[in-house]
């Protein structure tokens, strides 16, 4: 299609093309091939976006989605040919409702903005990711975004009441919802949600916001083996009805993202795994100190910090989420995000860590992850990436083995569309395969994704 054609029809303000086109639109956060797009489309709104899909449909011409282009999957990457659909301009917070503790957005509204808009109110948006800054609300429902907080409050699925897409035809899929029992016939957002861009994009969203409990407790705990660590997962998951984050961190990722974020040892000594524990709680009960005293006697954990305010809580942080300052840091890397279930979590990092020295030389792997969920965080830097497949190959094959997911939160995008059937049955792939072609006939969004 000439953009000429459709600048005619649409403002021209929201059409770059050519030399316009800046070098950020070529890629995500993730390893896959850069590729600068001739054309980028910024629509304001949905009847925007409805129009342009029906023409690209019309044309043949195939488009992908951006949001935040965080994605780590090369979802939001475009490939050759295709035009970028992006979300930018659709930054606006449409209402928020303290009483019914919902807020409605555009696509394009960064998460950072979401939570502080809640956090003004009283309440809480519980979806939290390091990339907060800059991902959108689009972005995290559109790859069911997981994060830190899904221990208590569930992956951003169980966050969303009601969206809005548009289809590649054109139609506008008014899914509106506010409420949380609605058994109405098929609940159509779940097709959208997780679907990655291609079925369609989604301008607008309903989500819920919680109570914002006063008072949040936060703790490094050392601990100096993996049956410790599930052991203290179970202790936290029974003492603490808050428990909001139990990150786990393996000492390779600690002292990485030590080093990436001039960050102190708070430890004196190093430790073989880490486990940030969060919880919010409605009043001070001293249960938070006393049970992470008791773990300690009992030898399940061998140190721990208890933050005593917001500064020293956010240094806690700053190592949980050093993983922004060290993935720029490495060339040639592979991150893998996936779900293996807990029981089979430590032999499964034991076999890829002894199958990778045996056959690849000087490969580098940082772990961590969200016990709570049983999602492993993986970022393995090779020397020669002519062994990326094998190294794939490697470590989907052992996923497999243990019943897990190839991506249990970043989603499948470009990068590991060929090893979807490790994780998914025949039937399931086939089906996927049969709505995609129902819904885009023409394969004109996001093509060569997911499926
Ligand atoms: P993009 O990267 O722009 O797009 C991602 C995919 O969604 C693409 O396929 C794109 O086409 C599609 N898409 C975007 N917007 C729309 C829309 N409006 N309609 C339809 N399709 C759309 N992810 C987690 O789940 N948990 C984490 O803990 C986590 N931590 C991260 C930490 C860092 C430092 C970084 C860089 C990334 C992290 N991610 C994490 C991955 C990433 O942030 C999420 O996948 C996020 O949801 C992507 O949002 P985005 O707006 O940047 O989307």
């Amino acid at each position: 299609m000439s953009i000429k054609s459709l600048i005619d029809r649409i403002d021209s303000d929201i059409v770059l093309s050519g030399p316009d086109v800046s070098e950020l639109y070529a890629k995500d956060w993730s390893e896959e091939v850069p590729c600068k797009p001739d054309v980028v489309i910024q629509p304001r709104n949905t009847e925007d976006i409805s129009y342009v899909l029906a023409q690209c449909q019309a044309h043949g011409q195939p488009v992908v989605t951006q949001g935040g282009r965080t994605g780590l999957s090369g979802g939001a990457t475009p490939k050759a040919k295709e035009w970028v659909l992006s979300t930018e301009k659709l930054d606006k917070i449409i209402s928020i409702d303290a009483d019914a503790m919902t807020i409605t957005v555009q696509a394009g509204v960064i998460l950072e903005k979401i939570q502080n808009a809640a956090s003004e109110i009283g309440l809480l948006f519980p979806m939290d990711i390091g990339a907060r800054g800059s991902c959108t609300a689009g972005g995290i429902v559109a790859t069911n975004a997981g994060g830190t907080q899904v221990i208590q409050y569930g992956m951003t699925r169980s966050l969303v009441l009601g969206l809005v897409a548009v289809l590649p035809d054109g139609t506008v899929l008014k899914a509106h919802n506010t409420l949380i029992k609605n058994n109405s016939g098929f609940d159509l957002k779940h097709l959208l949600i997780g679907s990655e861009g291609v079925l369609g994009v989604i301008t607008e969203i309903t989500f819920r916001l919680f109570p914002k409990r006063p008072i949040r407790k936060t703790a490094l705990c050392a601990i100096p083996d993996f049956k410790k660590a599930q052991k203290l997962l179970k202790i936290a998951k029974t003492n603490f009805l808050g428990l909001s984050s139990f990150e786990i961190m393996w000492n390779d990722y600690f002292v990485a993202a030590l080093d990436a974020t001039n960050e102190k040892n708070p430890f004196n000594e190093m430790h073989p795994l880490y486990a940030l524990i969060e919880v919010e709680e409605g009043q001070e009960t001293g249960a938070f100190e006393n049970v992470l005293m008791g773990a300690i006697e009992q030898d399940i954990v061998s140190g721990v910090i208890i933050s005593k305010n917001e500064n020293e809580r956010q240094k806690l942080w700053t190592i949980r989420d050093g993983i922004s300052e060290i993935l720029p840091l490495l060339k040639n890397r592979i991150d893998f995000d996936l779900g293996i279930p807990s029981p089979k979590m430590e032999g499964f990092i034991k076999d890829v860590k002894q199958g990778l020295s045996e056959k690849f030389k000087d490969c580098k792997t940082l772990a961590f992850g969200h016990l709570g969920d049983g999602n492993l965080h993986l970022t393995v830097s090779i020397q020669n990436p002519n062994d990326k497949n094998d190294i794939e190959k490697l470590v989907f094959s052992l996923t497999k083995a243990a019943q897990g997911a190839i991506t249990a939160e970043h989603g499948v995008g470009s990068l590991k569309r060929k090893w979807l059937s490790y994780t998914r049955s025949k039937e399931e792939i086939v089906l996927m395969q049969a709505l995609k072609k129902m819904i885009d006939p023409a394969d004109i969004l996001n093509p060569r994704r997911v499926i």
